[in-house]
């Protein structure tokens, strides 16, 4: 999984063409040896947080994008487990609404970058206002064109000011939508995520694939590189994303702050 992981990632100012990555790639690994693999990375994850949150001078911003049943949620379901809920916050981000609308796009996002010590994750992020924005031309291209700079100056000014960012699309195929959609039908503990307007979605998922091709080419960079992920396999998934999050945290290098005083002299009854 080492070499995967860093095949995963998008080279900065590589061409991206999807049509030539398989949504249902298992790079090698196999189901049964994956649960064991996973529950040791989900541990190692839950030592890192608690590292990063005692360092408490930097966090890490996780951004989730994916088409509708992608498995975003069900990435952060399983890969954020292990997780203290006191150190980690999850922001969906929908169609702007009240104050969103009266900002410019990145208002909101600014907003719920994570805190020190703390881990964010994004579901769905300020790329929807490169993709959804773009496909279905809520502002013209003038406007969206601007973007790709804009996010990767934003994105290099955290970057710079402690945010560690890793960012993840959930690519899974168009038939592996399908079956997901016809789950959704079928199951009544599933009904309620159904949405019509996710059919009507479905039929611009050419204009979704040219979009995120390009946003992956502009904005996987040094500082907040995109992981394409194989999703139609949901082990492999979650495996993967939870390697990717592990050596992310690793190559921060986090430590321990010194002790506020010389703990060796300190007596007490
Ligand atoms: P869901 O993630 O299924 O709850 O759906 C959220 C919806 O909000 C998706 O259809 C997104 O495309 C949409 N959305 C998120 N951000 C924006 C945005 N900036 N502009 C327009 N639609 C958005
Ligand atoms: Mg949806």
């Amino acid at each position: 999984m080492n070499h995967a992981s860093s095949k995963l990632m998008v080279r900065p100012g590589k061409k991206v063409d999807l049509a030539r990555i398989d949504p249902g790639d298992t790079h090698g690994m196999h189901k049964q040896a994956c649960a064991e693999h996973l529950a040791k990375n989900i541990e190692r994850l839950s030592l890192l947080q608690y590292l990063l949150y005692a360092e408490g001078r930097r966090s890490l911003l996780v951004v989730l994008q994916g088409i509708d049943a992608g498995g975003k949620d069900g990435t952060i379901k399983h890969v954020m487990s292990g997780l203290n809920p006191q150190g980690v916050r999850v922001t969906p981000f929908k169609v702007p609404e009240g104050a969103e609308k009266r900002h410019d796009y990145l208002w909101r996002v600014h907003n719920a970058v994570p805190e020190w010590g703390q881990i964010g994750i994004f579901n769905r992020s300020h790329y929807e206002d490169v993709l959804v924005v773009r496909v279905h031309r809520l502002v013209p291209k003038e406007v969206w064109s601007q973007r790709y700079r804009q996010i990767n100056d934003f994105e290099q000014m955290l970057s710079e000011s402690g945010v560690r960012i890793v960012k993840f699309l959930l690519y899974i195929s168009k038939e592996e939508q399908a079956k997901r959609f016809r789950l959704r039908l079928r199951e009544k503990t599933k009904n309620w995520k159904f949405s019509p307007a996710d059919l009507k979605e479905r039929e611009y998922w050419d204009s979704y694939i040219d979009a995120y091709n390009d946003m992956l080419r502009q904005c996987s960079t040094p500082h907040a590189p995109w992981y394409v992920i194989p999703a139609n396999h949901k082990w492999f998934r979650n495996l993967a994303v939870s390697k990717i999050l592990v050596e992310t945290l690793q190559d921060m290098k986090l430590e321990y702050p010194k002790p506020a005083a010389d703990l060796s002299k300190i007596r007490f009854e």
